[in-house]
């Protein structure tokens, strides 16, 4: 049984999640302590306990301490089944975030599956569907599977309410991909999206992004969701290249300033363009994984973060593989990641 410190490098949800996964695609039974150790509220949460729950219903797995607020998981499963499954958080909670513990295990799998995911869809520390639909799954295709996604209703914090559908075609096998240039910029686009909100704060998000970025009106839209329960406000700037595509993303806040939430994510977009690398901090840390499972794979990224970093330590325990991180300048890094047992 393979042991996981829950509390090890970044110590949030993404070890449990890693956990599942690469529990689901190896066979390996897994236990984990000291769950999300360094979050304000340790333990599951209505998120976290979903995406167990969604890997167990995928892994025909046997599960002990799966419960709210639980620190420690024992988790074996026995074989994977594809299909039809039906994942609702049931609260705000990111539900993109329990795509992303079973995706891995269908992607590989022998038949297609269909999904439909409740929750929510545009949470601040989770990959926002727009991320998910334009930067990730994107990549997973040039590895083999075919992965589409709708969104159907987005779903803020705190009513929650969002749901998505995704159809995945797996593939025998995961082929290998290397990022190593972003190539010329292709297209940029600017998305203001107002649910039960006035949409004059999606159009001051913009004006920022313009001023700031230069871009020109026709790139920059305002999108009124009003079928969302809302309330809520999510900005996401696309950055698409020749090579990759980028997401990059701002979340309306009370008390916060549009002009604010537009600032924060420009400079974003800003420290990624100048750094002229193609895989931005979160794309870097969630392709580890499918990488792993093609056996290897390298990107050029930015300075490394904690969750790419812990990614690399979880994955490292299951499956054998290298990764390595090389510094070209403080804010262009080659990651590499190969597989041991190859010659
Ligand atoms: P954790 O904090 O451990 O629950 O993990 C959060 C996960 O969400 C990581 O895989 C992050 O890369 C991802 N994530 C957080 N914020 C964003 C964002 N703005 N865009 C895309 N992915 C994100």
């Amino acid at each position: 049984m393979v042991v996981i410190d829950g509390s090890q490098g970044e110590g949030g949800g993404q070890i449990l999640r890693s956990s599942l996964a690469l529990s689901l695609v190896t066979g390996l039974a897994f236990r984990i302590e000291k769950i999300r150790s360094s979050r304000k509220k340790p333990g599951l949460m209505r998120q976290h306990l979903t995406a167990v729950e969604a890997a167990a219903a995928v892994g025909r797995a046997e599960v002990q301490g799966a419960g709210i607020g639980s620190q420690q998981l024992v988790f074996a499963p026995t074989a994977i089944k594809p299909g039809n499954y039906h994942f609702a958080v049931g609260t705000a909670g990111s539900c993109t975030l329990v795509l992303q513990t079973v995706l891995p295990a269908l992607l590989i799998a022998d038949t297609r599956s269909e999904l439909v995911l409740e929750g929510g869809t545009h949470n601040p520390y989770a990959p926002p569907f727009d991320f998910l639909a334009r930067a990730f799954l994107p990549l997973i295709e040039r590895m083999g599977p075919r992965v589409s996604a709708i969104l159907q209703r987005p779903g803020f914090y705190p009513a929650g309410g969002g749901r998505f559908t995704v159809t995945v075609d797996p593939a025998a096998g995961l082929r290998r991909i290397d990022i190593p240039e972003r190539g010329a910029i292709r297209n940029l686009a600017a998305r203001a999206m107002v649910a039960r909100l006035p949409r004059q704060i999606g159009e001051r998000e913009l004006k920022v992004v313009r001023d700031r970025l230069g871009w020109s009106e026709e790139w920059c839209h305002v999108i009124e969701a009003d079928w969302s329960p809302g309330p809520g406000n999510f900005l996401c700037v696309e950055i698409v290249s020749e090579h990759c595509a980028e997401v990059f993303s701002g979340f309306g806040e009370r008390g916060v300033s549009a002009e604010k939430v537009a600032k924060d994510t420009v400079k974003l977009v800003e420290e990624y363009l100048s750094a002229n690398v193609p895989v931005g901090p979160y794309l870097a840390d969630q392709l580890l994984l499918p990488m792993a499972l093609a056996g290897g794979g390298s990107f050029r990224t930015l300075a490394p973060t904690l969750h790419l970093t812990t990614n690399a330590e979880v994955i490292r325990r299951f499956l054998p593989v290298e990764v390595e991180m090389l510094k070209r300048a403080p804010n262009d890094w080659e990651v590499r990641l190969e597989n041991k047992t190859r010659t």
